[in-house]
């Protein structure tokens, strides 16, 4: 069996000042990593240069929350791949919820952004998940495959190599419910099957999985302790050093 190595990420939203970015860095900086995790920050775009900055000599990995799909341009307010990783950014999220919900991010420019950010040698973080309604309408494997296969097609399993795969039920995102473990599970081992028809066995079994959505310090360790949860992609409580602490250091 392929050993997957944890990855616990934050996602930050459009929260915290150049100055708050500075102080939980530097608290996460100093912060235990029993289970050697990979840790991941996603601050918003004005934070990213101190973040690196500061996470210099640590472990940590610094995202963008998102990219454009093109490398320059008349694109008011939008920031490119090349200049989050001007920015210090190694990897960065693409079709978060919120993309997808608020600006209307569809499969087709999620897609070209997956293309922007493999072009300058960022590693995505690609997320995927369901409505409420698609649940109750036992549409959540079919939803979540959907948008694995137009998000990513096109590309090859070489070209996707190191991708991470977010699964985030959009019903549990900052919303307090979490997607019971057996729920996480069971659509982790879909997206698992997935990859493995997809780009081969090789891929499927070496690919992280995350599961984000409500992961808090009191459910983490039960979420974590599924066969095909690698690890958390992590909003609210990514916030609050000592809560991410704790979550960094989930009990296996
Ligand atoms: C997220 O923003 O990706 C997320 C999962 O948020 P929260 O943990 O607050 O639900």
């Amino acid at each position: 069996m392929t050993s997957r190595t944890p990855i616990i990420a934050g996602n930050w939203k459009m929260h915290n000042t150049i100055a708050q970015a500075a102080e939980l860095v530097t608290a996460l900086a100093k912060v235990e990593n029993k289970n050697n995790a990979e840790i991941i920050v996603a601050p918003s775009y004005p934070s990213l240069n101190i973040a690196t900055r500061l996470l210099k000599d640590t472990p940590i990995q610094v995202a963008a929350q998102d990219v454009h799909w093109e490398d320059k341009g008349a694109f008011t307010s939008a920031v490119s791949a090349g200049q989050a990783k001007d920015a210090g950014a190694t990897l960065t999220l693409i079709g978060h919820s919120e993309r997808r919900s608020v600006f209307g991010d569809t499969d087709e420019i999620l897609n070209k952004k997956v293309a922007a950010a493999l072009r300058h040698g960022l590693k995505v973080i690609f997320c995927v998940g369901e409505t409420l309604q698609e649940r109750e309408a036992n549409k959540t494997l079919e939803v979540v495959e959907g948008q694995l296969k137009n998000g990513l097609a096109g590309f090859t399993a070489e070209q996707l190599n190191g991708i991470i795969i977010a699964y985030e039920p959009v019903w549990a995102i900052g919303t307090g419910k979490t997607a019971t473990p057996d729920q996480a599970q069971e659509v982790h081992a879909a997206i698992r099957s997935y990859l493995t028809k997809t780009y081969g066995a090789a891929f499927g079994a070496a690919t992280r999985i995350l599961y984000g959505g409500s992961v808090k310090d009191t459910n983490v360790d039960e979420i974590m302790a599924k066969e095909d949860v690698d690890g958390a992609l992590v909003g609210g409580q990514s916030l609050i050093a000592e809560k991410f602490a704790r979550i960094i250091n989930f009990n296996k």
